[in-house]
């Protein structure tokens, strides 16, 4: 198809993604190595001969690996074959030591399975025609400039051999937004099955595949012509690290793509890198056909085979599953159904504080309270995941009576997310706990007499005298009375 034609028709945007992902494993894909990067280490010292590629060096494949994959093929539906292999996948580029990569080619560890995605309100499956294994390279620091414009670039190894899963989506989007909507599910998905750490620097990365078709080969039910997939031209993004990432690259694509056809221009099948800082993509090279990369099996690898292993391998509930339940189960709205599932940190935590307490309790104080003083400091549940135990007592102490709500959300929740202290030792501290009927009864008292004044005001009807009483009694019990008793009790009195 020409430009020209091209040019009068309506366009529709396709895009298929290509994700790889770093399995949570303690050691690397085919050596011992380990792949926890310390904060401060030194480049290419996490290595060995057969991360290095040394001569004669031999892989050995990792078992987590290995079912970390099987979780992730069960996650989506799709078919895990009884035996699978690893190819070579020849190319020189100095991120690679042995001057090609292990990987999987014609026998991926899954294939044709399904991820829900709730896109505008609707539930779209999104196609994923495979998932593979296979090792990362190592990284690339380009100094002086970014890729094209760099003085010079180091190379570190550390990262080399680390296992990464692939996971390639068919061209089953219609809008970047689409595919930020898709990662963060499978990211979510991932999470849930615990094989995958999003907190780790470049555990996901991105190739986003795009390509503009004349809209009127889309058919109703969304699935596009054979012929118009494989006419259209596309760019392939690369350098992705992010949901927001992907979809700003995309973006950008959009229009860069849809003007050069306006213009009247082709668009080149090439493979382009996404410049964050600069916002804009940049062509590297014409794309590689499959056979530049002279695949070929890997002969130090035996096949794979996963038969009667990867029945034993168990899931957890995921996600969707888990939301569903949490609306029948606790009665929860959709709302707070979808904050309390956003990790499985979180629901695991909302569903031991639902079982101790009362699940609309649980439900105010974990997703309103904790989330929200959470998001407010740009903490996350991860971050006090040691201390769920200490939440657990507030709620406990609030739910006894022995706190008042309102020290308890404003004083105790806060001062335990600042300052790491338990809710006993801020209550101990801040004299918090609530004092006995007694104790208030005669602050009452005393208030009423202390304050004569007051007291008329009261009576001639002025609004803030309670106010002012209640804030005396309070004074007098140290705050730690409950604001709506003490009322109740003052007007009860002055009332008689
Ligand atoms: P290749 O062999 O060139 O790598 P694949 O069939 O493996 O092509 O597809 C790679 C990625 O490109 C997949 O994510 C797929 O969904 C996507 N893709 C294929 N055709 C198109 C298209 N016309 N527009 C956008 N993405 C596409
Ligand atoms: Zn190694
Ligand atoms: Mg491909």
């Amino acid at each position: 198809m020409t430009a020209q034609a091209l040019e009068q028709r309506d366009l529709a945007v396709v895009i298929g993604l290509e994700v790889h992902v770093q399995l949570e494993t303690n050691t690397k894909i085919f050596c011992g190595c380990s792949t926890e990067a310390a904060a401060d280490e030194a480049p290419n010292t996490r290595t060995c001969p057969v991360c290095l590629g040394l001569p004669g060096a031999l892989p050995v494949l990792n078992e987590a690996a290995v079912e970390a994959a099987v979780k992730v093929g069960k996650a989506i539906s799709a078919d895990v074959p009884e035996e699978t292999n690893f190819h070579r996948k020849n190319y020189y580029y100095p991120d690679l030591p042995k001057n090609f990569q292990i990987t999987q080619y014609d026998a991926p560890i899954c294939r044709d399975g399904t991820i829900e995605v709730e896109i505008e309100g609707e539930r779209r499956a999104i196609n994923v025609s495979r998932a593979h294994l296979e090792e990362d390279p190592g990284s690339l620091q380009h100094k002086g400039g970014s890729i094209d414009t760099a003085d010079y670039t180091l190379i570190n190894y550390n990262r080399a051999g680390t296992p990464l899963m692939e996971i390639v989506t068919e061209p089953d989007f219609r809008s970047p937004k689409e595919a930020r909507r898709f990662l963060a599910k499978l990211e979510e998905v991932l999470e849930y099955l615990g094989v995958f750490d999003s907190t780790r620097d470049g555990s996901l990365r991105v190739d986003a595949n795009i390509s503009m078709v004349p809209a009127d080969e889309i058919d109703a039910d969304g699935s596009i012509d054979e012929e118009a997939l494989a006419a259209a031209n596309r760019t392939e993004v690369k350098n992705i690290s992010s949901h927001k990432g992907a979809e700003k690259a995309l973006a950008y694509e959009v229009t860069r793509q849809k003007n050069a056809i306006q213009r009247g221009r082709a668009i080149e099948q090439e493979t382009r890198h996404w410049d964050e800082s600069r916002g804009i993509t940049v062509s590297m090279r014409s794309k590689e056909a499959e056979k530049d990369y002279r695949y070929f099996r890997e002969a130090d690898l035996p096949p794979l085979r996963v038969s009667g292993w990867k029945e034993e391998i168990s899931i957890p509930e995921l996600p969707d599953a888990r939301r569903e339940r949490f609306r029948e189960e606790y009665g929860l709205d959709a709302e707070s159904a979808s904050k309390l599932t956003s990790t499985k940190a979180v629901a695991d935590f909302y569903e031991d504080v639902a079982a101790a307490f009362d699940p609309d309790l649980a439900a105010t104080w974990v997703a309103d309270n904790l989330l929200g003083e959470l998001n407010y400091r740009d903490m996350e549940i991860a971050d006090v995941e040691g201390r769920l135990g200490e939440f657990s007592r507030l709620v406990e102490l609030v739910d006894a009576g022995d706190i008042t709500r309102k020290n308890a959300e404003e004083v105790v929740l806060r001062r335990m997310l600042d300052d790491g202290e338990t809710p006993d030792a801020i209550i101990e501290a801040e004299g918090l706990g609530t004092v006995d009927e007694d104790e208030v009864d005669r602050a009452v008292a005393e208030a009423i007499d202390e304050h004569p004044g007051a007291v008329e005001d009261y009576y001639d009807g002025e609004g803030g005298a309670i106010n002012f009483l209640v804030g005396q009694v309070m004074r007098k019990t140290g705050g730690s009375a409950d604001p709506g008793d003490v009322n109740a009790k003052l007007r009860a009195r002055l009332d008689e």
